[in-house]
């Protein structure tokens, strides 16, 4: 019997993985400029903890989480996203203390049982951060910031950042009514998904992919238009900031997150160089979700990003990135005392910080050479019983060709 990985989750082999880290250290040194610290939560949470945060009724609780009973009866979920747990860490481990500003960031992998498609998976990784105990529309932007920066340092230039403002739990009960009635009327023409979502909902059928909705639903009232005075100027503010940074922006008075827990400010980023799944990073305001979750009421913002979606972008481009690590090294032996000394040396080499590689098969010096190349080492030792004796060996350049003699003993001076 052969086993496949399963359904919309892949291996990241070997020649990507080297990508995957550079990508990786990219996403960290941003973050951390912008002072965020990382933190790591368990893959593994209660059920509820997701149903209470994202909301019972979107799609990803209601159809695409990975939920199921464990040995001793409890209800867990492999986690879809990461705020919720950042928030469940937040509180449990009262990173809040002192009315302090927790800045977090996470990265890893999330799980959701959707239909895979090109860049669409069931498992797939997102990094993404977390301010929590600020309600200051700055730090919305520097969300926004963050997801751009990373993109502009990987040099994934198509992007485009859209805002909206979701509302608040003053203004938006008016307005979810306002728009209910609305589309109430057009509610037999409307898809089958949209019609379901007009009673618990509203918000989400102006986002409808559907063609004909979107026709339908064009002229309706939007919420960026019934904001209360607070929202509004917040709203405002957050573009203020973002013009004087001269960071494009496009608000999309339709843009409604798949998650129920936005508040105020929601954004998206895309990417033309994406297909259908354009949209590489989404965040927003979540000021009542800490409370939702136990903890005292603290306001809050966030955003997550795809990795798989980035490394599509990003494409063959990535010319900021550092060249891998390949072995500076390479040390061939001829016969089987050479060989034992060139495996010694080669460990003796790499305890001092240089990238080194041996043979370990018995291969002819052909074939040793062959690999060497292959591995695109920089140097190359050839070493049998005769410079054993004499305890020099050439070194040979495999770039320039150039050879020249040197002490076995001191080789890591002279590769220094
Ligand atoms: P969300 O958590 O749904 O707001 O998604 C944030 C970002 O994660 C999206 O913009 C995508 O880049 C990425 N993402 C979400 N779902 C998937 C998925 N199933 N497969 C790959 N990437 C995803």
């Amino acid at each position: 019997m052969k086993f496949r990985s399963l359904k919309g989750t892949r291996d990241i082999l070997p020649d990507e993985t080297e990508r995957w880290q550079q990508v990786e250290q990219v996403i960290h040194r941003v973050l951390k400029n912008f002072n965020y610290n990382e933190i790591r939560t368990p893959v593994l949470e209660t059920t509820a903890l997701f149903s209470r945060s994202i909301g019972e009724l979107t799609d990803i609780v209601s159809k695409e989480m990975y939920t199921f009973t464990d040995r001793s009866g409890e209800s867990v979920t492999l986690r879809p996203e990461g705020t919720a747990a950042a928030l469940r860490a937040y509180i449990q481990n009262n990173l809040g203390e002192q009315g302090s500003l927790a800045k977090l960031y996470y990265i890893g992998p999330m799980f959701r049982q959707e239909r895979p498609q090109a860049g669409r998976l069931r498992q797939f990784h997102q990094f993404g951060a977390e301010a929590i105990g600020s309600a200051a529309p700055e730090l919305d932007v520097e969300m926004m910031l963050i997801a751009l920066q990373i993109y502009e340092d990987l040099g994934i230039s198509n992007t485009r950042l859209f805002i909206n403002s979701v509302g608040c739990e003053q203004c938006r009960p008016y307005y979810k009514e306002l728009l209910t009635q609305e589309l109430l009327k057009l509610k037999d023409k409307l898809s089958s998904d949209s019609q379901s979502r007009i009673q618990h909902n509203p918000l989400r059928v102006l986002d409808s992919k559907d063609e004909n909705d979107k026709a339908l639903t064009a002229g309706l009232p939007l919420m960026k238009d019934h904001l209360c005075a607070e929202c509004s100027g917040h709203f405002a503010e957050v573009q203020r900031f973002l013009q004087s940074l001269n960071v494009q922006l496009s608000i999309d008075g339709r843009l409604v997150r798949g998650l129920d827990y936005y508040t105020k400010t929601a954004f998206e980023i895309t990417s033309s160089d994406l297909g259908s799944q354009d949209a590489l990073a989404g965040g927003g305001r979540y000021d009542l979700l800490v409370k939702e979750l136990g903890g005292k009421p603290t306001p809050g913002t966030g955003f997550a990003a795809g990795i798989e979606r980035l490394m599509m972008a990003l494409g063959k481009k990535g010319s900021a990135l550092i060249p891998a690590v390949r072995p500076r090294i390479f040390l061939i032996g001829l016969d089987t005392a050479s060989r034992s000394w060139a495996f010694v040396k080669t460990c003796k080499l790499r305890r001092q910080g240089i990238p080194a590689e041996t043979d370990y098969s018995e291969r002819s010096l052909k074939a040793q050479l062959r690999e060497a190349n292959r591995q695109q080492a920089q140097f190359v030792v050839i070493v049998g019983g005769q410079e054993l004796q004499s305890g020099s060996a050439k070194l040979k350049n495999m770039r320039s060709g150039e050879e020249v003699t040197v002490s076995l003993d001191a080789l890591e001076q002279s590769l220094k």
